[in-house]
């Protein structure tokens, strides 16, 4: 009934109807909500959600943990969905096709980085972010995410995913899979490189897939020891429960932990000439900072943030995590399980990548 409705709205150049699951403030519970997305533009697909992984960054938005929440917020930045429906000058996606929307909907297009295909750095601040965002694109109404049934994108934002492509595994690797792809890209890691994963959740763990594939010797730094034997299993050199335990230094090292912790004593493992990334993210309460003379007496050594990566480059992680069967371990969801999802995640009980089955909401 929906689809036909949206079908409908579609072909009409009217807003287009869609039901989600939001939060109304930083304290609430998940609960069904009904809202409208932007009329479809002449450059834009409709894409009818099938699975929507749930992000750390999700929890930290939906709770106001880095800026103060725009809501209704319906989170969600790993979509995968079908094409049923494109404007009249869409050429990439035609109605049938998989397709992927990751972290960004749109960006200005016209400066340095957005030639470059480095949208989410634009220029000219208008990266416009999958929800929790107002776009400016559309009279500064609020971006809705992917825990919904549909969602219209300009087609330059959306990822082709082939016909016969795990979709609920794909679905993660549009924001896990590109913001440990780039950093790894960036620091150009090849064969024999040195590499030490920080943080072993959802990002470590593509970290780590990502980096055995470049040819690197991986190490890990977890908090525990219970992932062990999976790390072992994927072939990981050492894993470590805390840096004063190492004493290899390393070529690069990405940091995904989410928590306060001491960046310094990771520098401190790193080679003369090494780099090291920073992709995760501590909410801002817990001020975590780098400390300069530290630092200084580091010399030689470089850290840089890094944020999701480009369109370019996210098509291009697709495109190799599809050939090569590098995959998130993931497990599938209800809409009703969203809130206790949540709970395990902030909990650090989540075993797996919760992706959520976009056909629950129906039912
Ligand atoms: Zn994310
Ligand atoms: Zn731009």
């Amino acid at each position: 009934m929906l689809l036909q409705d949206n079908l409908t709205q579609a072909k009409n150049g009217e807003k287009i109807s869609a039901r989600g699951y939001a939060v109304t403030h930083k304290d609430d519970t998940f609960k069904p909500f009904d809202f409208t997305r932007h009329a479809m533009g002449e450059n834009d697909i409709l894409i009818e959600i099938l699975y929507a992984g749930i992000c750390h960054s999700d929890i930290h938005s939906a709770r106001s943990e880095w800026k103060d929440g725009i809501y209704p917020m319906v989170p969600g930045h790993e979509i995968a969905g079908r094409v049923v429906a494109i404007g009249n000058k869409v050429s990439k996606f035609k109605v049938g096709d998989y397709a992927g929307v990751g972290c960004m909907v749109n960006s200005c297009g016209e400066c340095e980085a957005c030639k470059q295909s480095q949208e989410q750095f634009c220029e000219n601040g208008k990266t416009i972010f999958t929800y929790d965002c107002l776009d400016c694109f559309h009279d500064n109404t609020p971006t809705y995410g992917g825990y919904s049934n549909n969602i219209v994108v300009s087609e330059k934002f959306a990822l082709q995913v082939p016909q016969d492509a795990p979709l609920e595994k794909v679905a993660p690797l549009l924001c896990a899979g590109i913001t440990t792809y780039s950093p790894l890209k960036f620091s150009k890691i090849k064969k024999g490189d040195k590499v030490a994963v920080a943080g072993f959740g959802g990002l470590g763990l593509m970290a780590v897939k990502y980096a055995l594939y470049l040819g690197a010797e991986v190490s890990i730094f977890a908090r525990n020891t219970l992932k062990m034997q999976e790390a072992k299993n994927l072939g990981v050199k050492a894993l470590y429960t805390d840096t004063s335990e190492c004493r290899e230094r390393f070529d690069f090292i990405i940091s995904t932990i989410p928590t306060a912790y001491d960046v310094n004593n990771y520098v401190d493992l790193l080679k003369f000439g090494g780099e090291m990334a920073i992709v995760g993210l501590p909410p801002v309460e817990l001020k975590t900072h780098i400390d300069v003379t530290r630092l200084v007496f580091s010399a030689g050594k470089k850290v840089y943030g890094s944020l999701i990566g480009g369109i370019q480059e996210t098509q291009e992680m697709l495109d190799i995590s599809l050939k090569e069967g590098i995959y998130p371990e993931v497990e599938i969801i209800g809409v009703n399980d969203i809130n206790k999802a949540y709970e395990n995640l902030t909990n650090g009980k989540a075993k797996f990548r919760y992706v959520i089955d976009m056909k629950s909401l129906e039912g």
